[in-house]
């Protein structure tokens, strides 16, 4: 009997994420497979939907919309700020990326979208908002998620 992927597995699996035009955005080839655990949405839901119910040894690709992915580009995300805002940074220039404290306390990234007098443009969509995803997917293990790992949503 083989595990079935499904909630409460820790699951490990390598994969190759491209855009729609073929090039590679991310990969887990050369390192350790990445390892989750399902249903406690580690990984984005489009994804972890078309894992369910496969076994080790499968080899699987997967199209995720944006909607199941990383979502679509929020338009109320790109904001325009004064220079000002930027105090203590050397030179402000476009496609640098900064982190910043969101309401909620989580991380931000924020990147600088353009530039234009003492107007800056900046986009706190996440990079891959708006992508539809390419993953190439094989999986390499499953086990039973421990007590421990369940409560924590996460596996350690
Ligand atoms: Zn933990």
């Amino acid at each position: 009997m083989s595990l079935l992927i499904g909630d409460n597995q820790v699951v490990s699996i390598h994969y190759t994420l491209t855009n729609e035009a073929g090039q590679v955005i991310d990969s887990s080839q050369d390192q350790d497979p990445l390892t989750y655990l399902h249903g406690a949405q580690n990984i984005i839901p489009g994804l972890e939907k078309a894992l369910v119910g496969k076994v080790v040894g499968d080899k699987l690709q997967v199209v995720v919309q944006p909607n199941e992915g990383y979502g679509e580009i929020d338009p109320r995300m790109v904001q325009n700020v004064d220079i000002a805002a930027f105090q203590g940074i050397d030179q402000v220039e476009v496609g640098m990326i900064f982190e910043a404290q969101a309401q909620d306390g989580s991380t931000q990234r924020i990147m600088i979208k353009a530039l234009e007098g003492d107007q800056v443009t900046i986009d706190a969509n996440h990079p891959l908002a708006g992508v539809v995803l390419h993953f190439d997917v094989e999986i390499t293990h499953i086990r039973e998620a421990t007590k421990e790992e369940i409560a924590h949503g996460h596996v350690h």
